[in-house]
């Protein structure tokens, strides 16, 4: 994997990951202006957590037609200004024009009890897939989720170094039900400076785990899924994928590392070979069930990169799409949102069995 980094004239920087072609020539493309938004973390005293304050997002590229995607290699440097300065790439990561996290986000003032604010300093970053406006993850076959998984560790590794990083959250926003703004194949890295509420409940229900048991909660979690077998999709070396026994909404699934590693970094070469199997036959396997492209989230949950020690975090990935059926879309409403209880219309042995179905043979 060669790695070559690029400044941009405003401020930001990109890489060019490449793994069988030379680096990409960089064209002068023009300058994106790095957007001047303000961010801010405000303390949700009711609830104990923060908020992202950023105020340009509003502003963000929405939708543009295929001939303006930023994401596409650059054709002509005449023609437009792109977010990539080169004629052809295989995986980039460049710093999001309009982040919620920011390395120089201003220094604010803490208004006390009630009006707690803190400063938004980290980096946002995002990390396109592949030159090929209509691809998807699994669209190019299982290695190019090979190298991405590659891409993902060197990001948790060089973001999780830095100082004020607490959490790298790795993720992705797939489809416009979900509110993509940008079609061309791409996920994010969020590198935040504090650990985000679902981690700490997750680490939370895991430390009380390990105190009555001696284990890690996903060791024990998967390798129960395992031994049962009705809600496991599909395997590989390494990963496992399976829907939740309590799964929020349906198909959702996990995908879990069958021993205890607890990020990317403690992946050995054949693990990570594992794991970009089972991503890219959950990919398929979402996609053939109805026959559309199945929206999701895809979020990476692994060690926090704050230095705390904990005894047991364990990487797993988890999808959540927002389609209940082939044709209605399941709507987080008042239970979910008010009281925070999901309601889930689906039985998960059912869901796991139709993924199961729809899993593409070895
Ligand atoms: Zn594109
Ligand atoms: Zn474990
Ligand atoms: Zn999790």
């Amino acid at each position: 994997m060669k790695k070559t980094r690029v400044d941009r004239a405003d401020g930001r920087y990109l890489y060019y990951y490449a793994f069988d072609a030379p680096s990409p020539a960089v064209l002068d493309a023009g300058d994106m202006a790095r957007g001047d938004e303000h961010v801010e973390l405000r303390w949700n005293a009711l609830l104990g957590e923060y908020v992202i304050v950023s105020t340009g997002r509003q502003g963000r590229t929405f939708l543009p037609p295929d001939a303006y995607c930023p994401l596409c290699p650059t054709a002509s440097p005449e023609a437009f200004a792109t977010e990539i300065p080169s004629k052809d790439y295989e995986i980039v990561v460049f710093e999001n024009r309009f982040p919620s996290f920011r390395p120089d986000a201003p220094e604010v003032y803490d208004g006390g009890l009630l009006e707690q604010r803190a400063r938004a300093e980290g980096v946002c970053e995002v990390i396109v897939y592949s030159s090929q406006h209509d691809g998807s993850l699994a669209s190019g076959g299982v290695s190019p989720i090979r190298r991405l998984i590659d891409v993902w560790a060197d990001r948790y590794a060089e973001l999780g170094r830095r100082s004020e990083v607490s959490y790298v959250f790795i993720f992705e926003n797939r489809g416009r039900e979900i509110g993509v703004t940008l079609t061309h194949p791409h996920g994010q890295a969020y590198a935040m400076p504090f650990v985000p509420p679902r981690v700490e409940t997750e680490h939370a229900a895991a430390a009380v785990h390990h105190a009555q048991t001696g284990h890690c909660l996903v060791c024990d979690v998967v390798a129960s899924e395992r031994r049962r077998g009705e809600r496991i999709v599909g395997e590989a070396a390494g990963f496992v994928a399976y829907v939740p026994f309590a799964a929020r909404v349906p198909y959702e699934v996990h995908v879990a590392a069958t021993e205890h590693r607890p990020s990317l970094l403690d992946l050995p070469d054949a693990e990570r070979d594992g794991l970009a199997r089972v991503l890219h036959d959950l990919q398929r396997a979402y996609d053939a069930m109805w026959g559309f492209a199945m929206p999701y989230t895809m979020s990476m949950h692994q060690q926090a990169t704050d230095g705390i020690d904990r005894a047991s975090e364990h990487l797993h990935i988890e999808f959540l799409p927002p389609y209940r059926t082939r044709d209605k879309l399941k709507y987080l409403a008042g239970v979910e949102t008010g009281a925070g209880t999901y309601i889930n219309d689906t039985a998960p042995e059912a869901t796991a069995r139709d993924l199961r179905d729809a899993w593409p043979p070895a």
